[in-house]
């Protein structure tokens, strides 16, 4: 039987991750601070542990796995990154989080090792044109990434990357666009602008008012999380080190967001902007490389993995509102 670990299983990406690696016959141990959020994680065994203390990194990661999922982090929405109150977590935390898993990937040997940088390493100053964004994969360097959050993921990636020259350990390394879809977080001021989006329509009366921050003419795109799942298998199983873009490169503004869940809920809405954490001007994934070294796209129009994103969200807060 192959063996995976999945580190950060309790979060939104690990946990689907989990259930794809169950559904294809593979002994998973997950780690993670918590539980999964939204019902049983089918993990063989669950892990409750801190990645940031050595000790437990040691005790989770104690033996040889075939292939080990690093997706641990200090992680939120644009509430949570981009105001820059909790810039000194966010570095320490992530950062020891990767130190500690690189050293034990080390010790105890991997078939191979996935990271998960993100998008929010590439340079500012090429994200300010909304209309035309640049996220090739090469456009990386002179760096000048636009939060804390960037600038660790590019600390990490090289972390791994002289793991992989120095050692040879077996890295690949994804840099993820936005990815959203069901059993993510909606509430709280971790969530990102899609569930963002999705909540505040549910839980408005049509003819109503949805906040957007800033004034909605924003770029980005957004990637379901089943495609994002097949990414990051087909990346890990490959003899390919990245970093690779992982993302759908469909644009929409903000505002050009709020209207297609609108439509999907059938209920207009009008939007109000008001001041608010935006993050970069313009952004987009390069799929070319990708594409052309893995031979893999992804495919599902947005529209598509909003619509089931928006059903979910729309039970979830029934439910709250009937509880
Ligand atoms: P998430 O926040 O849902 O999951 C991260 C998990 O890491 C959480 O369950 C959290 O409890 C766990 N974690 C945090 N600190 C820990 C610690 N000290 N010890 C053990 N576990 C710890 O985030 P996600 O959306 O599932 O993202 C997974 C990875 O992908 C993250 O590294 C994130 O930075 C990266 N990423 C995600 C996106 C996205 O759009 N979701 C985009 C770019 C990059």
């Amino acid at each position: 039987m192959k063996t995976a670990l999945v580190l950060g299983a309790g979060g939104f990406i690990g946990s689907h991750l989990v259930k794809r690696l169950k559904a294809e016959g593979f002994f998973v141990r997950a780690v993670d601070l918590k539980q999964t959020e939204f019902g049983a994680s089918p993990a063989d065994e669950f892990v409750i542990g801190d990645l940031r203390e050595q000790d437990v990194c040691r005790a989770a990661y104690d033996r040889h796995f075939d292939e080990v999922y690093q997706l641990a982090a200090d992680m939120g929405g644009a509430g949570y990154i981009f105001t820059g109150e909790h810039d000194a977590d966010i570095m320490h935390n992530s950062a020891s989080i990767n130190l500690n898993i690189a050293a034990s990937a080390n010790k105890q040997g991997v078939g191979a090792l996935f990271y998960s940088s993100s998008a929010c390493m590439y340079p500012a100053y090429n994200q300010l044109d909304p209309d035309n964004p640049n996220c090739e994969e090469s456009s990386a360097y002179p760096a000048e990434p636009d939060s804390e959050y960037g600038w660790e993921k590019l600390f990490s990636e090289r972390l791994y990357l002289s793991y992989a020259r120095n050692y040879g350990m077996k890295v690949h390394i994804a840099r993820y666009h936005n990815i959203f879809g069901p059993e993510g977080t909606w509430q709280g001021g971790k969530e990102k602008a899609p569930a963002a989006v999705c909540r505040k329509v549910a839980m408005t009366q049509s003819g109503g008012d949805v906040e957007v921050w800033g004034d909605g003419q924003q770029t980005r795109s957004f990637l379901y999380i089943d495609e994002c799942i097949e990414g990051t298998l087909r990346l890990t199983r490959s003899n390919k080190t990245g970093p690779y873009n992982i993302g759908s490169d469909e644009m929409v503004t903000i505002s050009q967001l709020v209207d297609v869940v609108s439509d999907l809920a059938e209920k207009p809405v009008s939007k109000r902007f008001v001041p608010g954490p935006t993050g970069v001007r313009g952004r987009n994934s390069d799929n070319r490389l990708i594409e052309k070294e893995l031979g893999w796209r992804p495919s599902e129009p947005l529209r598509d993995g909003l619509a089931k994103t928006y059903r979910w969200i729309e039970a979830q807060v029934m439910a709250q509102d009937k509880g």
